[in-house]
């Protein structure tokens, strides 16, 4: 019998990451998930949080305000208008599930995560942790 793979990355050490490959998922407590996420307009939209009005007609800035109010996102980045959203107090993203540890807007999921880890700290390498 195979015996299952333990590692254990460090978040903050991106040289304990591993190389990431297909299925790796099926077994990590979604470490990835408890980094800060930051997410473009669009990605509101689609994750039904703005509406195609609002994000046409009333500005990024407003919508902020909005949003951090109902504390769905932690902060803004004016200049660059880009959202951070807001996670729990574990560092958790709110739109993990804390029980099976998958995302629960999976089809509805930002860019950001979409593009991870092709695109982040370390490419192609993720903080793959089994506990
Ligand atoms: S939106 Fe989903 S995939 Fe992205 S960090 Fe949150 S739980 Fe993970």
């Amino acid at each position: 019998m195979q015996k299952p793979v333990i590692h254990l990355s460090d978040l903050d050490r991106t040289g304990t990451w591993l190389k990431y490959r297909n299925g790796l998922c099926n077994s990590c407590m979604a470490t990835c998930c408890t980094m800060p996420v930051e997410v473009k307009l669009g990605d509101l939209v689609r994750m039904n949080l703005v509406d195609a009005f609002e994000a046409e007609n009333i500005p990024a800035k407003d919508i902020a305000k909005r949003l951090t109010k109902t504390k769905v996102i932690a902060q803004f980045n004016f200049k660059q208008r880009i959202f951070t959203l807001a996670r729990r107090a574990n560092g958790d993203c709110t739109y993990l599930n804390a029980d099976t540890r998958r995302c629960t807007i999976y089809d509805q999921r930002p860019n950001t995560c979409r593009n991870h880890p092709r695109i982040g700290p370390r490419p192609d390498f993720c903080a793959y942790r089994t506990k």
